[in-house]
């Protein structure tokens, strides 16, 4: 639990020291290949936390649970041709439940 606060918090403060640049969208490119359209691998770049959404809890009707929410910058390459740059979108991590 501690640990999870830690890390929310150390995310944040992060957070306030960068420019989010919102650059390609936000949703995450199909994950594969333009010219050959087999799926490619994904190397996550940065993963930078956004904001927490409120959410109803799955065990407590009456109690909220929190998800976060980041920004991703992911590279996708493919096999045979390479890669095919970097993009940009939103990822909801796991759920904390604090019950
Ligand atoms: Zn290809
Ligand atoms: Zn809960």
């Amino acid at each position: 639990m501690k640990k999870v606060m830690t890390a929310v918090l150390a995310a944040a403060m992060c957070l306030s020291m960068t420019v989010v640049a919102m650059a390609d969208g936000i949703q995450p490119r199909a994950p594969i290949c333009d010219e050959c359209g087999r799926t490619t691998s994904r190397t996550i770049i940065s993963r930078e936390y956004l904001y927490m959404e409120e959410v109803e809890c799955n065990k407590y009707p009456d109690k909220t649970d929190n998800i976060p929410y980041y920004e991703v910058t992911a590279e996708y390459t493919c096999s045979t041709h390479g890669g095919m740059g970097e993009f940009t979108y939103m990822e909801a991590g796991s759920r904390i439940c604090r019950h």
